[in-house]
Formats: structure tokens, sequence, C-alpha cells
């Protein structure tokens, strides 16, 4: 019986573990049910975060060889700043994202955490100092206080409340009829989008990595959610190290520096006023989605 007990027990604390860290990142990269690509250099060490500079250097990719998608991606990110990568659809947004999380290597070049070539340190270590707020948030068939808890090993119900008063959820959750204890998902409460995000933008909050990916929704938000939203997604990225995936233009005027990606290759990168001012294919671009804009957004 012990025996059998002991390894039973250390799977199960190890699926914690994996699905902890992976679950919305599965979703997001479409990964859930594959085998992971990258092997972890025996010996390792972990990743020591110093002001979390985020640097791609000379990076190409493919996802198969007859066909690459990155070609040269040069960016760094300092600490504190926010980056937000624009382009068409599969110009190669989401790939970055991914091999930021090491999900997948390069092919060539580098992808660097202060300084760290993140190959050469252990994925735990790497994904502890990433988040990512995804376009949609995993519930697991649990509690709602599980569903946030679950970012962080140990959390207390404290520091879960905490989370969700700050991601503005408390009042829902205190509404529903067990609160904490209310179960969602397929057997339980149905939550909306725009809640969905705030148990992901809590989990953040209380997993509190210096890194952050925000996966802008590209499904639609009421207007005024959409508003609340980002004033949270602004707010917990204050002083981290940001890269934002964009997919409306609206949100990225203020960021630091904007990447335009065009098949696999940053074809502009400035500020926001400045790219507007060059004429380039950021404005287009600006001027399409303006022209293409509903009235009440
Ligand atoms: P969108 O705005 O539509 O989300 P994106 O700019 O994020 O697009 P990526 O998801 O990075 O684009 O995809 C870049 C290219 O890589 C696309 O041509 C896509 O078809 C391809 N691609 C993405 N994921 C895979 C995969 N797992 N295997 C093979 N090709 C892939």
């Amino acid at each position: 019986m012990i025996q059998l007990y002991i390894p039973l027990n250390f799977l199960g604390v190890l699926y914690r573990e994996i699905k902890q860290s992976l679950t919305d990142l599965d979703k997001m990269f479409g990964l859930l049910g594959r085998e992971r690509e990258v092997a972890e250099a025996p010996g390792a060490p972990a990743l020591r975060v110093q002001g979390g500079r985020v640097e791609f250097d000379a990076v190409d990719f493919a996802y198969d060889p007859a066909r690459p998608v990155l070609h040269g991606v040069s960016f760094t990110i300092e600490p504190g700043q926010r980056v937000a990568v624009v382009g068409p659809s599969g110009s190669g947004k989401s790939t970055l994202a991914r091999l930021l999380f090491r999900f997948y290597d390069v092919k060539a070049g580098a992808v660097r955490i202060d300084g760290q070539d993140i190959r050469h340190v252990t994925q735990h270590s790497l994904r502890q100092a990433l988040g990512i707020v995804p376009q949609d948030a995993v519930l697991f068939n649990d509690t709602l206080g599980y569903n946030i808890g679950y970012a962080k090993e140990g959390a207390t119900p404290a520091e879960i409340e905490a989370a969700a008063q700050a991601a503005q959820l408390d009042g829902f959750i205190r509404s529903t009829p067990q609160g904490y204890g209310t179960r969602v998902g397929e057997r339980g409460l149905k939550l909306s989008g725009g809640e969905k995000q705030r148990v992901a933008i809590a989990r953040t909050l209380l997993k509190n990595p210096p890194i952050l990916i925000f996966d802008e929704a590209t499904s639609a938000l009421d207007s005024h959610n959409e508003r609340a939203i980002q004033a949270q997604l602004d707010a917990v990225g204050q002083n981290k190290t940001v890269l934002v995936i964009a997919h409306r233009l609206s949100t990225v005027v203020d960021a630091d520096q904007i990447l335009v990606l065009e098949a696999g290759r940053i074809v502009e990168r400035g500020r926001h006023a400045e790219l507007l001012a060059r004429g380039g294919a950021y404005a287009r671009m600006w001027n399409l989605q303006a022209n293409s804009q509903a009235p009440d957004a």
C-alpha cells in the first residue's frame, strides 16, 4: 500500500504543479494533449530575475522547416516598460509569446531574460517569472475560490479575496449562492466573458510575476466592460515588464514601444505618434481601423 501511495501522491503534486502553470497557456497556445517540444538542460540553474528585461535577439523561428514564421526578430523590453505587438492575423504575434514561454526553441538567435538565455535555465523558474492574461481564461469545474487560488501554491483565503477585490470580482462572487465556495464550469455557474477575464486578472495578481503578457481579447466585450478591464490591466501592469499582443490599436496608444509585425518581420517600431507621422504600415492600419470602428465603440 505504502509503495503505491507514495508514487500516486507524488504524481498528484506533480499534476497539480503542471496544471497550475500550464492550463491557461495550453489553452492559449493550443497545446493541449501535445508533447512538449523542448528539453531541460541537465543541471540547469534557476532563472535569476533582476528587473525583468526581455530581449529577443535576431530570432528566427519555424514550426515547420518548410515555412519560416519569424525572421531576424530583435527587440528589447526594459524593466517596467510596455511593448505592444501589432500586425495582421498570422504575422507571428502569438508566436513571440510562445517563444518567451519556451514552448518551442528558436531556430536561430536567442531569447534572454535579464541576460540569461531561457534555454539555459529551468523551465519551472522561467514560468514562475511569467504571467499571462489570456483571451479566454480556462475555468476548472471547481469553486470560484479554487479557480483564483490555484495560481499560487498555498494561497490563503485572505490573499484570494484580496486578489478578487483588486480585480473587481469580489462583489460578484459575494452575490453568488455560496460565495467563494460556489462551483463554476460545466456543472456549475457559467461566467460571462468579462467575469472570466477578471478571474484571469485575479490569478495574475495572486501570482504576481515580474513579466506579463496580455493577449488581448478579440472577442467583443461591451465597451463599458472593455474599458473597465483595460483599466485593470493597466493597473496590474504597473512597474512590470509587459508584452501586449494587440488586436485593437486603440489599446496600444500608450505603449512605450509598438512593434509592427508583417509576415514575421518587424517592419516598423516606435511610439504611436511617431508611427502615425511616418505614414507607413502602422498609419495605414490605424486609418483602416478608425474607419471601420463601430459607432458605439
Ligand atoms: P492572430 O492575430 O490571428 O492571432 P498571430 O499574428 O498571433 O495571428 P501566430 O499565431 O503567431 O500569428 O502564427 C504565425 C504563423 O504560424 C501563422 O502562419 C500560423 O498559421 C502558423 N502557426 C501558428 N501555430 C502553429 C503551429 N502550432 N504549427 C504550425 N504552424 C503554426
